[in-house]
């Protein structure tokens, strides 16, 4: 099942821009793929638009005769023309680890996606808890949303960043993602697209994407609860990961090229941030990935 949208146009009116079609009102297809897509091996993605001909509206069936252009494209978890990442942690219960958070926020960054970071259960969290978390990650080249759920704090900001676009949804467990996700989302029936990689496999398996309806319009996609994610990027790579380490590579250049900021003379990147140790420590985690990568090949 993928996201009907604007774009759906009717087979006898192909020419039309996609703009001038409306759909009637919010209306689910069932819809198989044309063997044209099946034979070039395109696939169907949630959060794709995609044209639909001979639409059935009474029938609720339709055929996908063509998949739009992709703004982006997630592997995991599967998911086309997503806009951010919405990474959520809790700033209390659990305690907040700053080196987990910091692994979170990497593996965001690999996306290549807008990165949001909202810390939950604020209610839970002195004034000056809050105040230490909300510099200290202003440092890390983030500005965090202080929000609780149950005290209802800092959704409206959070909700304006939501807004019409598509956002994926992470973090560890029990940071109250879904209870985030069930406030935002007034009801679970404005659930708009759902796949399972086999039937009869629930939330919180790795091959499940759903996208929720936002009432703003926006569209957001949970992704499964895990406590540590893989970092597979290229130790090269990492230093782009890291927002306090492109802002130095912005001012100026390493000595060589292929620096990786660790001991090597007149390098841009290494220096007094705070999370410079993070990064020696993930560096080094990739370092061994990709040793064993190549033993392998
Ligand atoms: P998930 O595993 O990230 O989806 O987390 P849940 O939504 O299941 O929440 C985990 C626990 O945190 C539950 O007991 C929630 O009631 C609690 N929780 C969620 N949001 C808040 C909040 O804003 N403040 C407090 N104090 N607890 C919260
Ligand atoms: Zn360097």
């Amino acid at each position: 099942h993928v996201q009907l949208d604007a774009a759906q146009r009717s087979a006898d009116n192909d020419d039309l821009p996609a703009a001038t079609c409306k759909l009637p009102v919010p209306q689910m297809l069932l819809c198989t793929r044309r063997s044209r897509l099946k034979k070039i091996g395109q696939r169907v993605m949630v959060g794709d638009r995609v044209e639909v001909v001979e639409p059935d509206w009474d029938g609720g069936r339709g055929a996908i005769a063509q998949v739009l252009p992709r703004r982006s494209e997630l592997d995991r978890p599967p998911v086309a023309n997503a806009d951010q990442l919405l990474l959520v942690f809790a700033m209390v219960e659990p305690t907040l680890d700053p080196h987990q958070l910091s692994h979170f926020l990497v593996k965001a960054e690999t996306t290549q996606l807008q990165v949001c970071l909202c810390l939950n259960k604020s209610d839970l969290a002195s004034a000056d808890e809050r105040e230490h978390w909300q510099k200290r990650l202003q440092q890390w080249g983030y500005t965090p949303f202080l929000i609780s759920v149950h005290q209802t704090l800092g959704l409206i900001d959070l909700g304006a960043q939501l807004g019409d676009r598509i956002t994926i949804v992470s973090g560890p467990s029990g940071v109250g993602k879904s209870s985030l996700i069930n406030r935002l989302v007034p009801s679970s029936d404005l659930r708009v697209a759902s796949v399972s990689g086999k039937l009869g496999r629930g939330r919180h398996t790795t091959r499940h994407v759903e996208l929720f309806e936002l009432p703003t319009g926006g569209l957001l996609a949970d992704t499964p609860g895990f406590n540590q994610p893989d970092l597979d990027c290229a130790p090269e790579d990492l230093a782009n990961y890291f927002p306090e380490a492109r802002a130095r590579l912005a001012m100026a250049s390493c000595q060589f090229s292929n620096c990786l900021h660790k001991d090597e003379p007149n390098c841009a990147v290494r220096g007094d941030w705070e999370r410079y140790e993070h990064y020696l420590h993930f560096l080094e985690e990739s370092i061994v990935r990709q040793e064993a990568l190549n033993k392998l090949s």
